[in-house]
């Protein structure tokens, strides 16, 4: 079995990392970051957000597993003191009887469209964001390339069911279990009056839905895919729906959506 590993870099996560590579080694699980069959994520969400943004092109032929040295992460969801139990886990990996679990999760595809006409599509595992630089934004939102709204504010957030306990629940978007293939869209301070109106809730859209979001102004705009900003000044478009593609993530053993709500924002719960 191939394995790579992606730390945060700090010290804990790094000894954390020589800790699992000696161990695997042990267990004759082969390091290779070029082709890796699972790849441990150890720091937080954030670290797997990176981990996922490295090898997205690899979706099909891997799964993630993530290891927190902080608090309890949504992705991150083991803990530091049971590495060992993790490497006998992935041991098991290619053992039938084992049948190690993966769960999938949706994943947002998003096209951005140039005043130019190039195009570029991305994959977003948390969620896609467009913000202003210096003044509120004006987009006109779609959905189904008919006209929804115009939207002026701050900004828009559209979230995987597995991003919406990130910053889309900040925005006051709901929750959305993992097998529900779906994105949401989430208002972050829209102004409302007679000439911009927007609906101000959060709207899901089901698979094989999406939105188009038209910049409407000559503006400097931030858009953010998962943890990684870039600002672009002539943006025409940007087209978000379900993606295709799916991420895997390996589950060795239970630990429920609504069980990781729980602990990371209420904060009681049987596994810390
Ligand atoms: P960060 O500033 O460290 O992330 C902000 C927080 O979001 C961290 O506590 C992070 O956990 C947590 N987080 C990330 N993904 C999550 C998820 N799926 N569910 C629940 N919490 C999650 O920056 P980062 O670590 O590079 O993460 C980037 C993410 O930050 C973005 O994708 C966005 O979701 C989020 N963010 C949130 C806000 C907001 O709530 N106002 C604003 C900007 C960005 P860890 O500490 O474990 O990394
Ligand atoms: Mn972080």
């Amino acid at each position: 079995m191939k394995y790579a590993v992606l730390d945060r870099g700090d010290e804990l996560s790094r000894q954390l990392t020589a800790q699992l590579h000696q161990l695997a080694a042990e267990r004759g699980l082969i390091h290779d970051n070029q082709e890796p069959e699972i790849v441990v994520s150890i720091g937080g969400d954030g670290t797997m957000l990176q981990a996922f943004q490295q090898y997205k092109h690899r979706l099909d032929s891997l799964g993630f597993v993530g290891i927190h040295t902080g608090h309890l992460g949504f992705y991150a969801d083991w803990k530091a003191d049971e590495i060992k139990e993790l490497v006998e886990a992935m041991c098991e990996q290619h053992d039938e009887e084992a049948h190690p679990r993966r769960v999938e999760y949706p994943l947002i595809e998003l096209t951005i469209t140039y005043e130019n006409g190039e195009e570029e599509t991305h994959i977003a595992l948390n969620e896609f964001t467009i913000k202003s630089i210096d003044t509120t934004i004006v987009a006109q939102i779609d959905i189904n390339d008919e006209l929804f709204e115009m939207f002026r504010g701050d900004g828009i957030c559209i979230s995987t069911p597995s991003g919406s306990t990130a910053y889309n629940k900040s925005l006051g978007g709901a929750m959305i279990h993992p097998t529900i293939a779906a994105i949401q869209l989430a208002e972050i301070a829209s102004i409302n009056n007679r000439v911009f109106r927007t609906l101000g809730s959060p709207i899901v859209l089901p698979k094989h839905h999406h939105f188009d979001i038209y910049s409407r102004k000559k503006q400097r705009l931030l858009l953010t895919i998962d943890h990684v900003n870039r600002p672009i000044e002539n943006l025409h478009a940007v087209r978000c729906r379900v993606a295709d593609q799916n991420v895997s993530f390996v589950r060795y053993r239970p630990f429920p959506f609504w069980n990781r709500v729980r602990e990371a924002f209420l904060g009681y719960g049987d596994q810390t």
